[in-house]
C-alpha cells in the first residue's frame, strides 16, 4: 500500500520535473551555435580573431578561448526580458555579451572562484539581458579554457520563468539533500545499534551524495564562494565516483558471504574500487579525451550496477530478505542511471537534468533502505517480544505443579526468599506451614489414583483462595502442601492454620470419594532473625511429624531453640 503511495509521490516529483521543462524551455543546443576558437584572448571581451563557423563542433579550445554566438533570429523567443542560464561546467572564465540592434554590447562575466551574483542553486549560472530600447540581436559567449563543449548545456527563458524555475529547482535540491542527510544520520546510528557494516556504508554513501548534491547545485557557494567553477565541478565528479564505490560496499556487505559466488563478490567489489580509484584522479584532469574517459567510467558504473543486481538477485533467490529490500531500493537508481545514459534527460528539472534525476534516485534508494531496515527491526522486535513471552511462560511452567496449578517446590522457595529476608531483617514476621493429607494412601487404595488426584485439586483450591502478596501456597510433592505467611506471628499463624485445617476438612469431596472424610495435619515454623529457609523447613517438618504423632487432623507450631531441637510451643 505504502509502496504504491511512494511510487505515486515519486511519479509526481518526476512529473513536476518534466512538465514545465518540456513546455517552456528554449534550448540553443551547442551544435546549433556558431563557434570560433583562438589562442587565449589577451584582452577579455574582445572579438574573435578568426571568423565564426556555423557547422560542426569546435576543436582545440581546451587550452585557448572558445567563442559561441547565439543568433536570436533563429530562436522563437521574446527578445526582451531574457535570461541565459548556463549549466555550470569547467572553464577558467566566461564572458557573456548581449548585442543589441543599435550596436551596443552589454558584457557580464564570471571566472573560476568568483561567480559573483550570477550563480543559482541547481548548478546554473544566470545572465540576465539588460532591458534596453533597442531589441536584442545576438548573444556572444567567450569561454577561456573550457573543458568540454559536448558537456555544455545552455538555456534561454524569460526572466519571470527563470526566477520561478530557480525557486522550484532550489526546493527540489533542498528537499532531496535534507532527506539524504537525515538518512545518513539514521543509517549511522543504525549501524551502531545493530552492529552491522552495511548501514555504515549506506550512511557513507548518503553522506557522500549530500556533499555531491551541495557542490553540484552550488549551495556550497553560500558559505564558500571561492569554490565556484572548475574545482567544484571536478570535486563533483570525484565525489560521484566515490559514492558509487561506497554504494557497492553497502550492497555487498549486506549479503552473507555464503549467499553469492566468491568470484562474483570479488568482481563486484573490484568494480566498485576501480570506479573510485579511476574516477577520483580522473576528475581532476583538465585536458585530453575527457569524453572518452567519461564513457569508460559510465561503462564501469553500468557493469558495477549489473554485478550488484546479479548479486542481489542470487541472494534474494536464496532467501535473503535484506537482498530483496536492497534490490527494490536499487531498482530506481539503476533505471535512472540507464535512462540518463541512453536518453536525453538534460532538459529535465529546468536544466537540473540528469544530476537532479540521480539526486532524486539516490534519495529514493537511501530512504527505501532506511524504511526496510526499520521494518526489519520492527519484525525483530515482535519476534523478540514473542520469545520473551515464551520464555516467561516456560519459566513460570517450570515453577508450577501441573496437577494443581500451585507453585512447586522450586517456585515456592524462589518466591518465598524476599519474605524470609524481611523476617531476618526484623521487618515482618514469617511463618511456614507444612500441610500433609492424612492417610492419603488409603484414599488412593479405596477410590483409585484418579480420585486421589481430584482430592488433591480440591485441597489446592482451598489453599489457593488465600494466595496474595502475604500468602504463598504450594504443592511440595505427593500429598504434601506448604504455605508461606508473611506478617503473622506464631499465634496468628496457628489460628490461620487451624482455620485452613477446618476449611479443608469441610470441603465437598462427595462427588469424588462419596462422602469420606479428608483431613490434614499441619506443622508450623516461625522465622527468627537467624533462621534461614532450610532450618525453617526442618522445624516445620518436625512440627508436622509431631502432629501426625498426636493422631493427625491437628496443627502443631514450633519455634527454634539454640540447639535446633524441636520445641512445641503451641498445639491447636
Ligand atoms: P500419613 O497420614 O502418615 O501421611 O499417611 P499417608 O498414607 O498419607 O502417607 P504415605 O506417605 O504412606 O502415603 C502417601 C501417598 O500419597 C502414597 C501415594 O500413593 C500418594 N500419592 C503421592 N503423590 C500422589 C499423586 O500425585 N496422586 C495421587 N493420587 N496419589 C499420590
Ligand atoms: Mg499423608
Ligand atoms: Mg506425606
Amino acid at each position: 500500500m505504502w509502496l504504491r503511495r511512494a511510487l505515486l509521490a515519486l511519479a509526481a516529483v518526476f512529473a513536476i520535473g518534466f512538465g514545465p521543462a518540456v513546455q517552456a524551455a528554449h534550448w540553443p543546443l551547442p551544435h546549433s551555435l556558431c563557434h570560433a576558437v583562438s589562442v587565449m584572448a589577451q584582452s577579455p571581451r574582445a572579438a574573435p580573431r578568426s571568423s565564426y563557423s556555423c557547422n560542426g563542433k569546435p576543436t582545440g579550445y581546451q587550452r585557448g578561448t572558445l567563442w559561441l554566438r547565439v543568433d536570436l533570429d533563429t530562436i522563437p523567443i521574446p527578445r526582451n526580458d531574457l535570461v541565459l542560464s548556463i549549466h555550470n561546467t569547467r572553464f577558467d572564465a566566461l564572458s557573456v555579451g548581449f548585442v543589441y540592434a543599435d550596436g551596443v554590447t552589454a558584457w557580464q562575466g564570471v571566472r573560476g572562484g568568483d561567480f559573483g551574483t550570477h550563480w543559482r542553486p541547481g548548478a546554473q549560472i544566470a545572465f540576465a539581458a539588460p532591458a534596453r530600447e533597442a531589441p536584442l540581436r545576438t548573444i556572444v559567449l567567450q569561454f577561456d579554457r573550457l573543458t568540454s563543449y559536448d558537456l555544455l548545456r545552455m538555456r534561454l527563458a524569460t526572466q519571470g520563468d527563470g526566477a520561478l524555475e530557480v525557486v522550484a529547482l532550489a526546493a527540489c535540491v533542498g528537499a532531496a539533500l535534507m532527506l539524504l542527510f537525515i538518512a545518513a544520520l539514521y543509517n549511522i546510528s543504525l549501524s551502531f545499534a545493530v552492529r552491522r557494516q552495511f548501514p555504515a556504508w549506506q550512511a557513507a554513501w548518503a553522506g557522500c551524495m549530500v556533499i555531491w548534491g551541495a557542490v553540484w547545485s552550488q549551495l556550497n557557494l553560500f558559505v564558500l564562494p571561492g569554490m565556484a567553477g572548475s574545482f567544484s565541478a571536478q570535486l563533483c565528479t570525484g565525489l560521484s565516483c566515490l559514492a558509487v564505490m561506497l554504494a557497492t560496499f553497502g550492497a555487498i556487505t549486506a549479503l552473507d558471504r555464503r549467499e553469492i559466488p566468491v568470484a562474483l563478490r570479488i568482481a563486484t567489489l573490484a568494480l566498485g574500487i576501480g570506479i573510485g580509484a579511476l574516477g577520483v584522479p580522473l576528475s581532476f584532469i583538465r585536458t585530453g579525451p575527457l569524453e572518452f574517459w567519461a564513457s569508460v567510467l559510465g561503462m564501469l558504473v553500468l557493469a558495477d550496477l549489473t554485478a550488484i543486481t546479479v548479486s542481489l538477485t542470487i541472494a534474494w533467490r536464496r532467501g535473503n530478505a535484506l537482498a530483496r529490500d536492497f534490490a527494490a531500493a536499487w531498482a530506481v537508481p539503476m533505471i535512472t542511471l540507464g535512462v540518463t545514459q541512453f536518453l536525453p534527460t538534460d532538459r529535465l528539472f529546468w536544466g537540473g537534468g540528469s544530476q537532479m534525476l540521480v539526486l532524486l534516485a539516490a534519495t529514493w534508494q537511501t530512504i527505501w533502505v532506511s524504511v526496510s531496515a526499520t521494518r526489519r527491526l520492527g519484525r525483530l522486535r515482535v519476534e523478540r517480544d514473542h520469545a520473551l513471552r515464551a520464555e516467561a511462560i516456560a519459566h513460570d511452567l517450570a515453577r508450577r505443579d501441573p496437577l494443581t496449578g500451585l507453585r512447586n517446590r522450586r517456585g515456592f522457595t524462589e518466591a518465598v526468599e524476599p519474605m524470609v529476608a524481611r523476617a531476618i531483617a526484623g521487618e515482618s514476621p514469617f511463618a511456614l506451614l507444612l500441610i500433609d493429607v492424612d492417610r492419603f494412601k488409603a484414599v488412593n487404595d479405596t477410590h483409585g489414583h484418579d480420585a486421589g488426584d481430584q482430592v488433591l485439586c480440591i485441597i489446592a483450591q482451598q489453599l489457593e483462595r488465600w494466595e496474595g502478596a502475604l500468602c504463598l501456597p504450594a504443592r511440595f510433592g505427593g500429598e504434601e502442601f506448604a504455605m508461606a505467611l508473611s506478617g503473622l506471628h506464631t499465634f496468628a499463624a496457628t489460628q490461620f492454620a487451624e482455620r485452613l485445617r477446618e476449611d479443608i476438612a469441610a470441603a465437598d469431596y462427595d462427588a469424588v470419594i462419596g462422602g469420606g472424610d479428608i483431613t490434614v495435619s499441619i506443622g508450623i515454623a516461625s522465622a527468627t532473625e537467624d533462621a534461614d529457609f532450610q532450618s525453617l523447613y526442618r522445624q516445620a517438618d518436625r512440627s508436622l511429624y509431631e502432629a501426625k504423632r498426636r493422631g493427625r487432623d491437628c496443627v502443631v507450631a514450633s519455634g527454634p531453640r539454640p540447639d535446633d531441637d524441636l520445641a512445641v510451643d503451641m498445639v491447636a
